[in-house]
């Protein structure tokens, strides 16, 4: 089969691009699937492994991609519940389901996960072998290509609004970097689920988008590279929930201005930098600060619910299609802000 394989040192892309080359097809073992895959997201954290040098889980030559979409092509021994042609959505992991996290719940916690394209191979290729304790049905209607971003870019804030801030109906939602993937799915999530939403970010054109997937208000950090104000004044005095997906400590000091008394701050976004915030202010108002990883596999099968009910359209975050051949040029597009959601179609 093709494959874009990522032959290492973290780090030393685009300097050496991915190889799109032929592999041997994988064979699915006990408990995992075959799944032919329709499409894989291109997501920021494989540009921390391939241009920061944060190191992948596994070394080098790895098939990056763990935001998958497919029909099941295949399954090893044990596997029930799946038919061949089925369509199906890839998690980001599949946990142990034996460890403590797993028992409490917390399995995107787990210690012994598998992650496609993390410590086992992922879906920039035609066919990916994943274990079957992380494969979805796709709901029926829904659009098989498009769906790969279910996997990551809507789930991952879903478990962060919902699994995490626990958001309710009638809520005023901020969300820091809603020009990004992650955070116009939040946007969608949050206004479905009831919130009136004010999206911040950078881009003009993206946040335009935001307002078509729901958000009540913008603001622009190219207008006002201090938010809080305005988001005070949209708010009347603070979220109730604010979201941050951009990592970046200047958004999340922001966050903490601009959050009614009692409010919760959730941390989405990955960063390495420090944040500094008045300690008083976590104190006298009472704020909850919260980190959010990935996601529940419970909260991927309820927003899957939610797709079938029409209420989360996972294509409208879709700007980009690749073929498998031009990953390097998806990726490099990625980087300089280009795309909403691109997706790679072997
Ligand atoms: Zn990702
Ligand atoms: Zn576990």
């Amino acid at each position: 089969m093709k494959a874009a394989v990522f032959s290492g040192p973290p780090g030393s892309w685009p300097g050496k691009p991915l190889a799109v080359e032929q592999v041997p097809t994988p064979t699915p073992g006990p408990g995992e699937l075959l799944v032919r895959v329709a499409a894989c997201g291109l997501c920021r954290t494989d540009l921390e492994h391939l241009k920061e040098g944060m190191r992948p889980l596994r070394e080098p030559p790895l098939i990056l991609g763990h935001e998958t979409s497919g029909t099941v092509a295949g399954a090893g021994a044990g596997v029930a519940g799946f038919r061949e042609g089925d369509p199906v959505l890839v998690a980001c992991f599949a946990p142990c389901n034996r460890c403590s996290y797993c028992q409490e719940g917390r399995d995107n916690l787990c210690p012994n996960a598998d992650i496609p394209g993390g410590n086992r191979d992922g879906g920039l290729a035609e066919y990916v072998v994943v274990p079957a304790a992380g494969v979805f049905p796709l709901p029926r209607g829904s659009p098989v290509q498009e769906s790969a971003v279910l996997a990551d870019a809507f789930a991952t804030p879903y478990h962060a609004l919902v699994g995490v801030g626990h958001m309710r109906s009638g809520e005023s939602v901020a969300i820091y970097g809603a020009s990004g993937g992650l955070g116009l799915a939040a946007v969608q999530i949050a206004s479905a689920l009831g919130g009136a939403v004010v999206g911040i970010g950078r881009q003009p054109w993206k946040l335009e988008r935001a307002l078509g997937m729901g958000a009540r208000a913008v603001v622009s950090t190219s207008e006002f590279p201090r938010p809080e104000a305005e988001v005070n004044r949209l708010t009347g005095g603070g979220a109730h929930l604010s979201l941050d997906a951009t990592g970046a400590p200047e958004m999340i000091a922001a966050a903490c201005r601009a959050t009614r008394p009692g409010g919760r701050i959730v941390v989405m976004g990955y960063g390495v930098k420090e944040v500094t915030v008045p300690l008083h202010r976590l104190m006298w108002l009472e704020y909850a600060v919260l980190g959010s990883r990935t996601y529940r596999l419970a909260d991927l099968a309820s927003l899957l619910t939610l797709v079938e009910q029409g209420q989360i359209h996972p294509g409208s975050i879709v700007s980009h299609r690749f073929p498998l051949d031009q990953v390097n040029q998806g990726y490099k597009m990625l980087e300089e802000g280009r795309v909403l959601r691109a997706i790679v179609i072997p």
